[in-house]
């Protein structure tokens, strides 16, 4: 077995596949130490600048003083402290939803809700480029699985009109991962009221960014609706780590019963609960930070002008540029890197073959000289490197 596992290993290595950590000797921010290297870094989902911020470290220092450093056990034991309860009250109200749910992480939040919602028998409708958790949810619900093309709602209609089963969940990502364009969430809900079935959200891209006051997606599109289930993540804009899911009451009280990586895990630290309370408030009061967030945006799409890459039509803070082949993706990265900024080659089988890309992503931490370096940067290797 090791033997092969190595042979795999030098395979990808010779497809430009192998990926590689880089080791980090500072906080998680728009400069960052890496590999022993400073860089600027347009790498990191931390889309409010919050993973550093000073008053969140002294609300978690603060916190670990009170409720110790771990939860002990299951939350259905003894392992569900007061902040983590006042902290699912919080985004709940946040959200604009009856209640919530914490999980670990997104990708335990979306295979623990989806692998209890749905069982053998239902069905669940999923677009082509959700993220793997969300597939990896479907698969460990033993429902049906039908993928449909990306943001497609005419496919999804008629793969809903020859549907017989008994419960049927539309699963999308609001953001996506790697496009950075958002799915037409209401399109999707009128679907879930003409067919009966409901919406499953991950909104993991769209939290602290979108919206009214950084609510995220549903308030984006003005949207409210018992069919609706959102998943939202901690560590991307909120800083920090976790995840919740919100939905009706009996959505959540069922969860609590149901999903296996909620019933079975231990919860994150309270701590980090308390911290998150803090979090969501700087979230909150921080229209600002979006509104810079924006002109950022708006700066690099009106900026960078390039011959033969192309950056996709995305108007989020995940702006990828489309290079194409796996080598010339990461050449790109290694020239940047070269210039002192850190942006990630994006390559298969996280997006289809063929569309490598860096995937820049910006943050409210960011100048506008960061940003003007980057085209700048860009521009120069376009020169350099294509032919
Ligand atoms: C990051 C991400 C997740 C997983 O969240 P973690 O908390 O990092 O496990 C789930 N869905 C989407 C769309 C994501 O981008």
């Amino acid at each position: 077995m090791l033997a092969s596992l190595q042979q795999e290993l030098e395979q990808r290595k010779a497809d430009g596949l192998l990926r590689q950590r880089r080791l980090l000797d500072s906080p998680q921010a728009e400069h960052i130490v890496a590999n022993n290297k400073p860089y600027l870094s347009f790498c990191s989902n931390d889309y409010l600048g919050l993973a550093n911020h000073p008053v969140l470290v002294e609300a978690m220092q603060k916190a670990a003083g009170v409720s110790g450093v771990g939860s002990g056990a299951s939350g259905l034991v003894t392992g569900h402290h007061r902040y983590h309860d006042d902290l699912e009250k919080q985004l709940a109200a946040f959200v604009n939803l009856p209640a919530a749910l914490l999980f670990s992480t997104g990708y335990m939040a979306n295979i623990g809700a989806l692998g209890a919602l749905a069982g053998r028998g239902d069905a669940i409708f999923a677009d082509k480029l959700n993220h793997a958790c969300l597939n990896d949810g479907g698969y460990y619900s033993l429902a049906e699985f039908h993928r449909f093309p990306h943001n497609d709602v005419c496919a999804l209609e008629k793969l809903l009109q020859i549907s017989t089963a008994k419960h049927k969940i539309i699963a999308v990502d609001a953001v996506f991962s790697m496009d950075g364009d958002i799915a037409p969430i209401p399109e999707y809900l009128a679907l879930c009221e003409k067919y009966d079935a409901y919406l499953y959200m991950d909104d993991a891209h769209g939290f602290g960014v979108l919206g009214k006051h950084g609510k995220g997606s549903l308030s984006h599109f003005n949207l409210k609706s018992p069919r609706i289930i959102m998943m939202a993540t901690l560590g991307k804009a909120a800083g920090v780590a976790g995840a919740f899911v919100a939905g009706e009451q009996v959505v959540i009280d069922y969860l609590i019963q149901k999903a296996k990586s909620y019933v079975y895990s231990t919860p994150a630290p309270p701590a980090l609960s308390a911290t998150l309370a803090a979090s969501v408030k700087l979230i909150e009061q921080g229209d600002d930070l979006r509104a810079n967030l924006n002109h950022l945006i708006a700066y690099l799409k009106d900026n960078l002008k390039l011959k033969k890459w192309q950056l996709m039509a995305s108007d989020t803070s995940i702006q990828p540029l489309i290079v194409g082949g796996n080598k010339e993706a990461l050449a790109l990265s290694e020239y940047l890197q070269t210039l002192g900024i850190l942006v990630p080659a994006i390559r298969p089988p996280t997006v289809p073959v063929g569309t490598a890309r860096l995937r820049i992503s910006l943050s409210a931490a960011h100048t506008f000289e960061d940003v003007q370096k980057l085209v700048a940067a860009i521009h120069q290797a376009e020169n350099e490197l294509v032919a």
